[in-house]
């Protein structure tokens, strides 16, 4: 049988992946393959707004990272569920839209300073590529677009609630922010979407339908990767197995780009000899690249809830089933609005408790349900009720992605470490103490029934932290996984242009990537990342 060969191989078509892949094809030279290990993106939960809410604990369209015990949260063992469809977390996620600020971006560049092979990692040259991926329906100015593909809307409903938690958060003191990506991130206000009139802005939606009948792009999904292969020191291609468990073999004749997300990525690479010596050597995999910081230097966002339950029927409890979900979707049908075309969470705000001089330090998210992670669901009562969940957003805690066995089909050994740096204990305790006080502020104390979590019996320091190590979960952003860093850089995975050290031909173009993680959400940084690889790769 003839060997299926292409240009260029995308390995992982999610928020980076179809970006970088789409781009590619756009480019109209190349013959594209983008291998997808999930299912197709068609359904209509993953287009409505608040579709996340009736998947995120138990989706065939998500994969469950279960975490190692962490010693330090009791024992406590957590979910990271990840994307496993077309588009990736773009598909599945709370559609938020944030990049950043600026001096994430500045601290990647000047990392890589003087060893960047020209590419400008700082805040204007990473802002271009965001304004040119964006078309915003509020802002053309200096920091947002309106020509691009990936739509960027307000909500679309905003719950009375909401509404309560930004009046509240103003009355200790903050001002209103009207743009998060805006001039500054501190404040409080209303976030912006990446949708527009109910439907969801994802990469595969974005950018990959409109290239649904070009010859140039071929799509595989439940294509799932398991090695890239490599000889004499150049990627060639990639070893992977399609829907019936058939194995499969497709070979590029120019560039492999690795996006199968900041917990797949390391697998592959390590599957592929490309990592951390002494560990491929207990797993028996042959060592073609010795990488210390593959799968090292892990960082996610911690978040951790405060919930109040409501004096009556406000908020979206139970809007999501049954009669109400009809009224809902009717609703939506007849006169084109109402809560389906919320995501389930619309207002936050930016704060730094510690320092109201210096950039935030926390991030909030206001959300009208009581919502916490699947291991600590059956600590709190399902009822109607708020949940404001504070997120530390530079966190300096580090966790590792390892190799649970040589074989592709077992999840790897992920070791996040939420928590576990004592400076993130202290801005998390901060953070919930600042927000704690938003609930006794009007208009929001008005309707406030009685706190469920923390305790409000003993809010000292003691009894927060141990509120925080058993409830905090994931953000949803695991990244920095096979990370750019200079030459020297013991951990540097990458060089400045998102290529593999010491392979030809092979890139890492999704969050694995970043130096550090921005402050904020992380899928327009992803999408950021897979554009930017593709320039490089047609620069080279
Ligand atoms: C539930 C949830 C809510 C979130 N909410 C927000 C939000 O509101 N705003 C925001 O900005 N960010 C949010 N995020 C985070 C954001 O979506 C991610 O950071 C971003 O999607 C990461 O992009 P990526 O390209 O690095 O990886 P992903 O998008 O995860 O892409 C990886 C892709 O690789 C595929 N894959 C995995 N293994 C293999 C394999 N072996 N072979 C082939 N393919 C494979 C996966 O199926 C997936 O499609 C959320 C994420 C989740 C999961």
């Amino acid at each position: 049988m003839a060997r299926e060969e292409f240009d260029h191989i995308v390995v992982g078509g999610g928020s980076a992946g179809c970006v970088a892949a789409a781009r590619l094809v756009e480019e109209g030279r190349y013959q594209v393959l983008l291998l997808e290990g999930g299912h197709s993106n068609r359904h209509p939960l993953l287009d409505m707004p608040p579709g996340i809410f009736k998947m995120i604990n138990g989706s065939k369209f998500m994969q469950y990272h279960t975490t190692v015990p962490q010693p330090h949260l009791a024992g406590r063992a957590h979910d990271i569920p990840q994307a496993n469809v077309l588009g990736g977390g773009s598909s599945v996620n709370a559609q938020v839209y944030m990049r950043g600020r600026p001096s994430d971006y500045d601290a990647w560049d000047a990392m890589l300073r003087g060893n960047n092979d020209g590419a400008d990692w700082s805040w204007p040259a990473v802002l271009k590529t965001f304004r040119a991926m964006e078309n915003n329906n509020r802002f053309n100015d200096a920091h947002h677009g309106v020509g691009g593909k990936m739509s960027v809307s307000d909500p679309g409903h905003i719950d009375q609630t909401s509404r309560w938690f930004v009046q509240a958060v103003q009355a200790l003191g903050e001002p209103f922010n009207p743009d998060f990506n805006g001039r500054s991130q501190r404040g409080v206000g209303f976030y912006q979407f990446m949708n527009r009139n109910g439907r969801r802005s994802s990469a595969a939606y974005a950018f990959l339908s409109p290239l649904e009948n070009n010859p140039l792009l071929t799509v595989r999904l439940q294509a799932r990767a398991e090695r890239i292969l490599i000889e004499n020191g150049r990627a060639v291609g990639v070893a992977w197995r399609d829907r019936h468990g058939r194995p499969q073999r497709s070979y590029a004749r120019g560039e492999v780009v690795v996006t199968a997300g900041a917990l797949v990525t390391p697998k592959l690479l390590m599957l592929s000899g490309i990592g951390p010596a002494d560990h491929l050597r207990q797993h028996g995999i042959d060592l073609i690249a010795d990488a210390p910081g593959v799968g090292q230097n892990l960082i996610d966002h911690p978040e951790v809830p405060i919930i109040a339950n409501f004096d009556g029927p406000y908020g979206y409890f139970g809007q999501g089933n049954g009669w109400r979900m009809l009224l809902n979707g009717l609703h939506f049908k007849i006169f084109g609005g109402g809560r389906i075309l919320s995501a389930g969470v619309e207002a936050g705000a930016f704060v730094n408790p510690q320092d109201p001089t210096a950039e935030p330090t926390i991030q909030a998210f206001c959300v009208p349900i009581v919502y916490v992670d699947r291991d600590t669901a059956s600590l709190v009562e399902n009822t109607y009720g708020l949940t404001v969940t504070t997120v530390v957003v530079k966190p300096k805690s580090r966790g590792t992605v390892r190799l649970r066995s040589a074989d592709p089909t077992a999840m790897p050994l992920v070791d996040p470490g939420l928590l576990k740096h004592p400076d993130d204990m202290a801005s998390m305790v901060a953070g919930q103490r600042f927000f704690l006080r938003a609930f006794r502020e009007e208009p929001l104390a008005a309707h406030i029934a009685k706190l469920a979590i923390p305790s409000p019996l003993d809010t000292s320091d003691e009894a927060l932290e141990e509120h925080c190590r058993r409830f905090v979960k994931t953000n949803y952003h695991p990244a920095s996984t096979a990370r750019m860093g200079a030459d020297g850089d013991p951990l540097a995975v990458l060089d400045a242009r998102l290529r593999v050290r010491g392979i030809d031909g092979l890139w890492v173009a999704d969050m694995s990537a970043v130096p550090d993680i921005n402050a904020g959400n992380t899928n327009a940084p992803a999408m950021m990342l897979g554009s930017r690889c593709a320039d490089f790769i047609m620069d080279s």
